[in-house]
Formats: C-alpha cells, structure tokens, sequence
C-alpha cells in the first residue's frame, strides 16, 4: 500500500466515524464530536467541513446552553442524499428509498414474470422501479450515491458477481456491472442475508463496536456475522453458511452428499419430511397447527428442531462471543412461542462462561431489513470511496 493510499484510507475511516457519532449523538457539537473520537480540534474541523460539503451534515441554530461558550450543533442533512437498497427474490424484487436516518421513505414491490429466467428482465425491473420512485417523490437522481443488492446464493462481492443462485437460476451473472452501466452509479451486490444482518446490526455506522450473528431457520439454514459494524465474509465471502456444518457424522444424507449437516436436521423440509412419516403435512403452518391442538408427534419434531437450534447458537457463540443474536426465518416467524421454547434449550446446552454474554432476540426490522441492510452498504461504500458517488466512465 502507497503511503497515498495510506493516508486516503484512514481519511474515508475517520469519516465514517465522525459521521457515526453525529448521527448516533445528533445535534452535536464540534467540540463533543472531538472528545467522542479522540481526534484533535483541527481534524474534526476538516473532516466536519468535508462532510458539509458532502451534503450530508449541516449546521443547525441551536446553541448549547452550559456555561461558558456558545457552539454551533451540526446535525444530518436529512434527504441531501439518497442511497437505494433493493431485495431480488425468485418471485419479486423489492425497492426502498433510504434517507442518512435509516429511513425508507419511499418503497415499491414488482413481481417478476417467472417464464423470462434471464437477469435481463431483473435489471431492467430493478432500473425502472428504482427510476420510478426517484420520480414519483419528485427527487432529482443526481442525489441518489449509489444503489446496494441483497440476494440469496454464493456472491463474489469484489466483482460483484453472482457465481451461483439456486432459486434464481443463475450462475456467473455480472448484474451489478449492468445495472451500474443502466443507471450511472455505483452498485454494490451481495447476499441477503449477509445484508440483512448489516440492516439488524446496531452497530451499523461503524461508529461502535460489537458482534452481531444472524441465523435464520426456513427453507435453508444459514447465518452471517457483523463485526463492528462491517459484514465478516471470509476468504470467499461464504462464512456464516451453517447449513453445511457437520452434527452427526452417521446422519441423514443431505444434498451435498455429506452425512448429518445441520440442514437435514432444521429446515422447513427436513421437518415436513419427518412429519409426513406419520401424516400428511404441506407446511410449517400446518405443523404448527398440528402442535396447537396437542399433537404429539407435532411437538416432538418442533421441539427436536428448538434442540439444534440451541446447539446451533452454543457453537456460534463459542466461535464469535457475539454481544447479539437475531433469529429470522419462516420456523422463526410463525410461532409466537419460539423464543421461549428455544431460550429454555438453550439452558441445556450454552456452555457455562458464555451465560449472559449475549442477548437473544427476533428480527426487529422484518421485511425492511435486507432494505435497509443493502441501502447501507451502498453508504458505507460511497464514504469509504472518498464522497464520490458517479462512477467513473
Ligand atoms: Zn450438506
């Protein structure tokens, strides 16, 4: 790394994190801002002007009111920028606007038409909407700093590439640099539920730090980690992918052709497998039904699935020591009850130091995470690429 470089990169680092604390601390002081970051007097100076320049941060009127001197409060810049977070799904794709507050303002949903397979028709469904909401809300597109897309399969997010999506049918798509071309700025690209998990992170802004783990329990099972308030992806962004780990070496056969990985164990169809051995089954839904009305091979599979769970959460705990742990997912979602039947596992099986290190909860975003999650990659990379937000052609 040049010494240039060098001094670039801790510049955009600081940035992101005087932008962390003013929003996290807002209105705030010049003088606050300096002792919440450890900085001197003249780099907050400098990095608050560029910011103000950047559109993103202004003066406010307000005054403080202590004794002594009077000083300006800097605050966001509400809609100066816009960044877009997006949701692409077998079936639809989902559109958010998303002001400097983590808001979606403004939100559309498209049904895909399932007979064109080609990432063509998502492209250009992805340009339109995203072209249409601008327009709608009266918003000039030159605000927008760029555009982030979550969705499932194995993403390269250094080129931006899809290698490999079951439900979409894809492998190898550049739809990231297409879509950059149709709209002129920048397109991040990565996996839904590595972006859901930086949409739940508290510590988000990279202005904090901590450990967040997400594990989501439906069709698949999987999970993803933000450290300090950045995605953890691995060597080739696929840490997290769960489903995979071994639980019994002499197990059932899963699709990978390895016995006993975690997901032959605790996804939707692994259940319905083992419910329809006794009756026929269709959905979570109905075996949870089943279980309501005191089936007992119904609360025998459900309560089996909360065991795994629960070793699932004691291996991830011993591996990361996360401060927060969020489950999603269609098992998750559908019974009200779920915390507490997993918590009382848990008692079984979290290994003793770990005790009340973490806490265990839901998803707090629901169907605006991976939104909300996406659009704020879009802003950490426009800030860490120096406020530049066209793309250079
Ligand atoms: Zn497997």
């Amino acid at each position: 790394m040049s010494e240039k470089h060098d001094q670039e990169y801790i510049k955009n680092k600081n940035r992101i994190l005087v932008l962390g604390k003013i929003r996290k601390h807002r209105p705030v002081s010049r003088v606050e801002l300096a002792k919440l970051t450890d900085m001197s007097a003249t780099a907050i100076g400098r990095i608050v002007g560029d910011l103000i320049e950047a559109g993103l941060v202004k003066e406010t009127d307000q005054y403080s009111t202590g004794v002594g001197r009077k000083a300006t409060m800097l605050d966001l810049d509400g809609h100066a920028i816009v960044s877009v977070g997006v949701e692409v799904d077998r079936d639809w794709v989902r559109i958010g606007l998303v002001d400097l507050e983590d808001r979606i303002f403004a939100r559309s949903e498209t049904r895909l038409d399932r007979s064109l397979t080609g990432s063509e028709h998502v492209e250009a469904t992805i340009e339109n909407g995203v072209r249409a909401l601008f327009g709608e809300r009266g918003i000039d597109f030159a605000q927008c700093i760029g555009v982030g897309i979550g969705m499932p399969g194995v993403i390269d997010q250094r080129t931006r590439t899809v290698v490999f999506s079951a439900q979409m049918g894809w492998s190898n798509v550049s739809v990231a640099k297409r879509l950059e071309e149709r709209l002129g700025v920048p397109v991040m690209l990565d996996n839904d539920l590595k972006v859901k998990a930086l949409g739940e992170s508290e510590t988000a802004d990279a202005a904090d730090k901590g450990v967040t783990v997400l594990i989501s329990i439906g069709s698949g099972v999987g999970s993803a980690v933000v450290i300090d308030g950045r995605i953890y992806r691995g060597a080739s962004n696929i840490a997290g992918e769960i489903g995979h780990s071994t639980v019994d070496p002499n197990g059932k056969l899963c699709e990978c052709g390895k016995r006993g990985c975690l997901q032959t164990y605790i996804t939707d169809l692994a259940m319905l497998q083992e419910a329809n051995q006794i009756k026929q089954v269709d959905s979570v839904e109905e075996l949870y039904g089943y279980m309501r009305k005191g089936e007992g091979w119904a609360a025998n599979i459900v309560d089996r699935a909360c065991t795994y769970i629960a070793i699932t959460i004691n291996n991830v705990v011993c591996t990361y020591n996360p401060d927060s742990i969020i489950l999603t997912g269609n098992f998750i979602d559908l019974d009200p009850d779920i915390m507490d039947r997993v918590r009382g596992k848990l008692k079984e099986f979290i290994w003793e130091p770990f005790v009340g290190t973490f806490e265990l909860t839901r998803s707090r975003l629901g169907d605006q995470a991976v939104l909300l999650g996406s659009a704020k990659l879009a802003l950490q990379t426009y800030l860490s690429n120096g406020l530049q937000a066209k793309i250079q052609s």
